[in-house]
């Protein structure tokens, strides 16, 4: 034999089959029942979408029946059943109608207004007063919204995942590993348009107005991905400037082609370009992170009209890299336990201790998506010189800024780095204050919010040469 249900459940079944078509037309599921004397005497179904009515809800459709029933706007002696709890409207609503009893399902930790988020009916001011009763069959009804939810999240990546496909040459972070990042709230934007992309999906963030009169575009290093740039990313948002933050392929949100063979310093480079062309860039600010910063040079190279001048942040010039930079790099490709996050701290990227920054290993959470790390050392190898005619004339115009982050382990001393630079790019000897220190990477909090100011200031600034001996950074060497 069954156990007998409450007459509290028995209902509460009647508004959850009503949950049950609203979920069935596409609206958010949520039934409601009115109740006098052992009778339904109106009952309702979620209905705001279809309806084009956001007081559609399953309460008031319930309260409208029950009042045209009864013939009587106030609805004395009535109990309604909702499977979840009501809204602010809906619970003034039956207040208006003087509902005796409002009995809910699931609780809604969001909207609740029956003492999840306020508490509509406990205010002894109000002359009416109604009688709440939590929790009936809530288990029920949040598993009918949880499953619509699931449903439809379903169906999005679906068609999400029918515009870019994946190819079977490539991995995929799930979007849920991405979800709720701190400091992180980007949509990117995904493009698999690009030739050299060959179908895999690429994400890039673009964000703040088109028309700014500067384009950021971060480019990140090995190990790393856009997030790594949040702090700057939002300082130059509250700034008005745009923003372009993508993903390499095999990093952060892009795909990830499962043979590191795949990755070569010209492929990346291509794609770079593609999509300076595709968004159709102009008066970029390149912001090159490590190798990120020579991928970036190669790029402004093939396309100088498009590029007003960069920042290159921890960048090493030459073809052979620093014996710990080298290290670095081989114990990220040769070790599958390498946890990125220590490397970076470790490198002197991140002070110690800040975990915070975990988000920044995601995308390398499993072996199989390490095959961009692998092939890093490689890749570095490739990478074109130095391009010395065209940052000569980003000195030159003042639109030119190469730092070395004191705590930055994998680079040799301050002098021994400006040398590479000077030996690099002799233009360098005439603008040595283009060489400088910052005391810690340019992407942590603090030091991104002064940096990233300085450098709306002097990128920004008119380029006829009144900013040729404008203030540097304190920190900038004399
Ligand atoms: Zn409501």
């Amino acid at each position: 034999m069954q156990k007998p249900t409450s007459e509290h459940e028995h209902w509460m079944q009647h508004a959850l089959q009503l949950a049950r078509q609203a979920a069935a037309a596409g609206e958010v599921p949520v039934g409601a029942v009115v109740v006098k004397d052992g009778q339904v005497v109106g009952e309702g179904a979620n209905a705001p979408l279809a309806r084009h009515d956001p007081t559609a809800h399953a309460e008031v459709q319930a309260l409208r029946a029950a009042a045209q029933q009864l013939g009587n706007y106030r609805l004395d002696g009535c109990t309604l059943y909702v499977t979840l709890e009501p809204c602010t409207m809906c619970s003034g609503a039956m207040l208006h109608a003087r509902v005796a009893t409002v009995v809910y399902g699931a609780a809604e930790p969001k909207t609740g207004a029956a003492g999840s988020v306020l508490n509509v009916f406990d205010y002894p001011e109000i002359n009416h007063q109604t009688r709440v009763v939590r929790g009936v069959l809530a288990q029920e009804c949040a598993a009918v919204l949880a499953e619509f939810f699931q449903q439809r999240r379903a169906q999005q990546r679906a068609v999400a995942l029918a515009n870019h496909p994946l190819k079977d040459t490539a991995l995929r972070n799930p979007d849920s590993a991405f979800a709720d990042l701190p400091d992180w709230p980007y949509a990117p934007q995904w493009r698999s348009d690009l030739p050299a992309l060959g179908g895999l999906r690429m994400a890039v963030v673009d964000e703040g107005p088109k028309e700014a009169p500067l384009t950021w575009l971060c480019l990140h290093g090995a190990a790393s991905w856009g997030y790594g740039f949040r702090h700057l990313v939002a300082q130059w948002l509250a700034a008005g400037q745009r923003v372009v933050v993508p993903d390499l392929p095999g990093f952060g949100r892009s795909d990830q082609p499962k043979r590191d063979k795949a990755h070569t310093a010209a492929w990346h480079i291509q794609i770079l370009q593609e999509l300076a062309q595709a968004m159709d860039l102009r008066h970029v600010v390149l912001v090159g992170e490590g190798d990120g910063a020579r991928l970036g040079l190669a790029v402004a190279q093939a396309m100088p009209g498009r590029f007003a001048g960069g920042w290159l942040i921890d960048c090493w010039p030459g073809s052979t890299p620093p014996r710990p930079l080298a290290q670095w790099l081989q114990a990220a490709a040769n070790k599958p336990q390498w946890e990125v996050v220590l490397g970076m701290v470790q490198a002197g990227f991140w002070p110690a201790g800040q975990m915070q920054q975990a988000p920044l290993a995601i995308p390398f959470a499993q072996a199989g998506h390490r095959a961009a790390l692998k092939a890093w050392p490689r890749v570095q190898a490739q990478l074109p010189a130095v391009p010395q005619e065209l940052l000569a004339q980003w000195l030159a115009r003042n639109r030119c800024w190469i730092t070395r982050s004191a705590s930055n382990a994998l680079m040799p001393a301050q002098q021994a780095w400006a040398d590479a630079w000077q030996a690099a790019t002799p233009a360098l000897r005439e603008y040595p204050a283009a060489l400088w220190q910052t005391p810690a990477y340019p992407m942590l909090p603090a030091q991104a919010a002064v940096g990233a100011v300085r450098a709306v200031e002097y990128f920004a600034a008119s380029s006829d040469g009144s900013a040729v001996s404008g203030p540097l950074p304190s920190s900038a060497p004399s």
